[in-house]
């Protein structure tokens, strides 16, 4: 088993919305964790991004020629001969790809949760065309064999098991400019620990800097929210991931754990749309509408878990599915995740750690 750790940053507002409730003044809310009412990034949507994004970066790999038509790809032996063969773009070549000899099968189908027939066959004698026939999935690719597939004939569960993406620090306007709250409880999640910092208490924060300025004592307005503070020198930097931590540093505010959530609460983006009339071009009558949004800025964690399968012969390897994972996360910088990513939402960046340890429980098995 193999445990990967995700950071991630949102570079737009994130919407994943819950379709349907209307809360106080907001139409269109989004998905919160049911007990701490935080909002969140569900792990389905995460994998389901995640599949997608992957079978993407799989299928670009093929030539055009060979893109549309799959049962000429199969012909080939084996991958490693079809690579050969300048089958596939020679600029980008990743072990993942070229190596892993069920991806000859692959189809952009993959990518979906669909159980439509496969239309791409041209060829009758084709043995693999009854095994595909009731679903789009291959059934074969790491992206099938990583994420599980389901065909009528077979299915299968996949090896990568994907967390919620929760909330670890969010940002928070300020005089003192942006600052990033978070509470013990949300750290601890993470596997931060404050050594000798306990948590604030009543209605005071910390202020966590690595700067000797100001000594605390006065109040920080988090939002409309105005709360004495007290400063704390302490260096958060090494137990933060590298590609955060130039965010944040001397920038983290450490609130009660029992405010963290009405802070964040009250410090989402409302936006106000309009719908337009898809026949006029105009806006219909009665049509704005309030959607609320999880704030650019905002850092969240996760992990994803890669259970090794004992029958392996078929099955890719682990350090195979963490370098498509890897490649595929750079997608969500410009196709993002949730709702309304046509209106400037949803874009973030994704940052996986392999956890120390993961390869030690590798070698056992
Ligand atoms: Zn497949």
């Amino acid at each position: 088993m193999s445990d990967l750790k995700v950071y991630s940053m949102a570079s737009d507002p994130i919407y994943i919305g819950t379709g349907g409730y209307t809360i106080g003044r907001v139409d269109n809310t989004i998905v919160r964790d049911p007990i701490t009412r935080i909002p969140k990034i569900p792990g389905s949507s995460f994998a389901g991004t995640m599949r997608f994004y992957s079978a993407l970066e799989l299928q670009s790999a093929f030539k055009e020629k060979y893109r549309s038509k799959p049962a000429e790809r199969k012909k080939i032996e084996n991958i490693e001969e079809l690579f050969k063969e300048e089958l596939f773009n020679k600029v980008d070549k990743k072990e993942w790809i070229t190596t892993y000899s069920g991806n000859k099968w692959s189809l952009m189908k993959c990518a979906g949760q669909d159980d439509k027939p496969n239309e791409y066959y041209d060829n009758d004698e084709d043995i693999d065309k009854i095994d595909s026939e009731k679903s789009g999935h291959c059934g074969h690719c790491i992206v099938c064999k990583t994420f599980g597939y389901s065909k009528d004939s077979k299915s299968q569960q996949g090896i990568a098991f994907f967390s919620d993406l929760n909330i670890i620090f969010f940002p928070v306007y300020t005089r003192k400019g942006v600052m990033w709250i978070t509470s013990k409880q949300l750290l601890e999640f993470a596997g931060i620990i404050l050594r000798d910092i306990e948590s604030p208490q009543g209605e005071q924060v910390f202020v966590i800097t690595n700067e000797e300025s100001d000594k605390g004592g006065n109040a920080i307005n988090l939002g409309w929210l105005n709360l004495p503070y007290i400063t704390k020198n302490y260096s958060i930097e090494d137990e933060l991931q590298e590609d955060i931590k130039e965010y944040i540093k001397n920038k983290i505010v450490l609130v009660p754990d029992d405010l963290i959530s009405h802070i964040i609460n009250s410090n989402l983006e409302v936006r106000t749309s309009v719908s337009i009339d898809p026949l006029t071009g105009a806006s219909k009558q009665g049509a704005l509408f309030t959607s609320e949004a999880i704030p650019r800025g905002t850092i969240f964690y996760g992990d994803i878990r890669l259970m090794e399968r004992p029958v392996s012969n078929d099955m890719p390897s682990l350090s195979q599915v963490e370098a498509m994972i890897n490649d595929a996360s750079k997608y969500y910088e410009s196709f993002g995740i949730g709702g309304m990513v046509t209106r400037g939402f949803g874009r973030m960046k994704v940052f996986i750690d392999k956890s120390e340890g993961g390869t030690e429980d590798e070698q056992q098995s």
